[in-house]
């Protein structure tokens, strides 16, 4: 069974086609994104992108079992709207009947970025075994997948499972939904970016200095890379960026109590230095765990850099089943 799997983002649109049974990708290309181009030229170049694929193998559409398409924002799976994306600028577009016009006879399903990530794990990653799980990625912004009993959680017009933006501060940093405190505005890769600047500007004398003139940037890997060679200040930032994410998926694993929280997105690539002290923040605080609760694991996504177009690939899946 193949599908096709699209990945829409700020900058590109991903697109690959997955082998369902092999769980491959046989091929994969991108295209710019268009953001502020409106809806018809979006469902244009993703219709474009599909037959560069289908162009790349020998396959025809017809023998597609489907399209899956995740991006950023609101987006309602059971209309095919994409409520609100503010990375892509789009408000209330039908994008599904717009491609309906290049593909009439085919399944598309849509959703939200992080949903279709969490989907992708169980469906093609390794937590094929796992029925409960919180998937958070740590990037530009923090998102949430939330998997219940083999479910998808989305709430009302899927607007719901929005984890970057419960408060873990009151009155704390401003986030870019309005509110203050946002767990998004403390452990998104943004964040910890503004984490480090400060931290820096503070102490002239930390390595992190040298580092971002060696790389022309200071980055979300800037604190964790000295904080690796043993400077204090990198230390510190790194140690409290912990403490932020910590909280918040303390939080996430109380409400939900997955067997698992996967941790995607740039700063997963951190490995070990950022998911053995979450561990441990974890089995320290999660709720209930010293009285005979069970363990909540925390893990890296397995799917890394082609995360976005399994987890789109993962709608038809699921659709199919
Ligand atoms: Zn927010």
């Amino acid at each position: 069974m193949y599908i096709i799997g699209i990945d829409i983002g700020g900058m590109s649109i991903k697109g690959g086609v997955v082998d369902g049974a092999n769980g491959t990708i046989v091929c994969k290309d991108s295209v710019v994104t268009k953001a502020a181009a409106g809806i018809d030229v979006l469902a244009a170049d993703t219709a474009g992108l599909i037959g560069a694929l289908l162009g790349k193998t020998s396959l025809k559409i017809s023998d597609v079992a489907g399209i899956g398409i995740g991006m950023p924002g609101t987006v309602d799976s059971k209309t095919g709207r994409v409520i609100y994306s503010n990375n892509i600028r789009l408000v209330d577009a039908p994008i599904v009947e717009k491609l309906r016009k290049y593909y009439d006879n085919i399944p598309i399903e849509i959703n939200n970025d992080a949903n279709a990530a969490a989907l992708g794990e169980v469906r093609f990653g390794e937590s094929k075994d796992y029925k409960n799980i919180v998937f958070i990625t740590l990037g530009t912004g923090v998102g949430t997948g939330l998997i219940v009993d083999g479910k998808l959680i989305e709430g009302n017009n899927s607007a719901g499972a929005e984890g970057g933006h419960m408060v873990i501060r009151v009155g704390g940093a401003v986030c870019t939904c309005g509110r203050r405190g946002c767990f998004e505005a403390y452990a998104s890769a943004a964040a910890l970016v503004r984490q480090t600047k400060a931290a820096m500007q503070k102490n002239k004398d930390s390595l992190m200095h040298k580092l971002a003139r060696e790389r022309n940037k200071i980055s979300g890997r800037t604190a964790f890379l000295a904080a690796a060679e043993g400077d204090k200040t990198a230390a510190a930032v790194v140690n409290r960026y912990i403490r932020y994410v910590g909280e918040g998926i303390v939080n996430l694993a109380n409400i939900f109590r997955p067997d698992v929280v996967l941790i995607g997105g740039g700063v997963s690539n951190e490995g070990d230095a950022l998911i053995l002290p979450l561990q441990e923040f974890m089995d320290n605080y999660c709720f209930g765990i010293k009285n005979g609760n069970p363990r909540v694991l925390v893990k890296k996504a397995s799917l890394t850099n082609d995360a976005g177009i399994f987890g789109a690939a993962s709608l038809i899946v699921s659709s199919v089943k």
